[in-house]
């Protein structure tokens, strides 16, 4: 790649040991993430997809630290995250954000607006006359007015706490965003918007996302390369466009299948995929796909297969679709 990858992760996993087994010496383990390996580009957007519970908010918490992985690196900026604590992890915070899916989640209801607002910029010691003007031109940014300041998250509309979200976010100037769902809770015609809006200081200021979403046509709109994660593993990353026209993993061809296309005969046919994804407590041996790929063979559950290329800026996790491209 020509540019600079702002974040580096490397073996990175996450385990999530359940309580109980302690006398019986048999202790569970939620397997959230399992050896993903991925950079993000400086100004790109990459988007993670896959069904609810195949790690993709973990794997954006782990990058953050908001949830400490159980191995490998993230390397943020030249500075190796896991290694960071207290207030040089809090400093370097500052530039790494995230925006929920529930704006609730980072703004009060027992506070106004404009408190929710100043909140960051005390926690890292911003001077205090700059706090006003950076709060007025970022609630003008993402389309709000100094109106709204003096309200509580109740008074505004779910379109309305998404972008002070949005604002809270830029308010200390980051490097990347990390979007975790951000438009999954509201309508379609304001999750366009808002979408836009992200699109729009994105190519304005220069930010990098990693964008999370269950919605493979959303993320389709947003982002330069896509990482299709499956079962705490990533079983595809490329371009958006070979992704989305010649996409090379089985699940990768089954999500597509199931995003309606307005005149595509996609509306019309049933998903390929059967079947719930199965617990990772107990994967699947093998390519941990295999319990539903409509194409599995007796390799399948033995080996597991591992990232390799399938096109010029295309990688894939499966035994068949490589044995196809060489
Ligand atoms: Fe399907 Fe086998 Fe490929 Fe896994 S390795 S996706 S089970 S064909």
């Amino acid at each position: 790649m020509d540019k600079q990858a702002l974040v580096t992760v490397r073996g990175l996993v996450k385990h999530f040991p359940l309580p109980g087994g302690w006398l019986s010496g048999k202790r569970r383990i939620v397997q959230a993430l399992d050896n993903i390996n991925l950079d993000i580009v400086q100004g790109e957007v990459l988007g993670l997809v896959g069904e609810s519970g195949c790690g993709k908010t973990t794997l954006g918490r782990c990058i953050l630290q908001l949830i400490r992985p159980t191995e490998g690196s993230v390397q943020f900026d030249g500075d190796e995250l896991t290694q960071l604590r207290g207030d040089t992890l809090r400093r370097k915070r500052a530039h790494m954000q995230i925006v929920f899916q529930n704006p609730l989640v980072s703004l009060s209801p027992r506070r106004t607006i404009q408190q929710s607002l100043t909140e960051p910029l005390s926690t890292h010691h911003m001077p205090r006359e700059e706090w006003m003007p950076r709060i007025d031109a970022l609630m003008q940014r993402v389309g709000l007015g100094i109106q709204h300041l003096d309200r509580y998250p109740h008074e505004l509309s779910g379109g309305q706490l998404q972008r002070v979200s949005i604002a809270r976010a830029l308010l200390l100037e980051p490097k990347l965003l990390v979007l975790d769902e951000p438009t999954s809770a509201l309508d379609v015609s304001v999750q366009a918007q808002i979408i836009n809006l992200l699109d729009e200081l994105r190519r304005e200021i220069g930010l990098t996302y990693l964008f999370i979403s269950h919605d493979l046509s959303v993320v389709e709109h947003l982002s330069d390369r896509i990482g299709v994660m499956y079962l705490g593993k990533l079983v595809e990353i490329g371009n958006t466009e070979q992704i989305m026209k010649q996409p090379s993993h089985p699940y990768t061809k089954a999500l597509l299948q199931s995003v309606p296309r307005v005149g595509s005969r996609r509306m019309h046919e049933a998903p390929l995929l059967e079947g719930n994804v199965p617990s990772p407590i107990n994967p699947p041996s093998g390519c941990r796909f295999h319990t539903r790929c409509p194409i599995a063979e007796a390799i399948c559950q033995q080996s597991e297969p591992i990232l390799e290329a399938t096109g010029a800026a295309q990688w894939a996790a499966c035994h068949l679709t490589i044995k196809e491209t060489l």
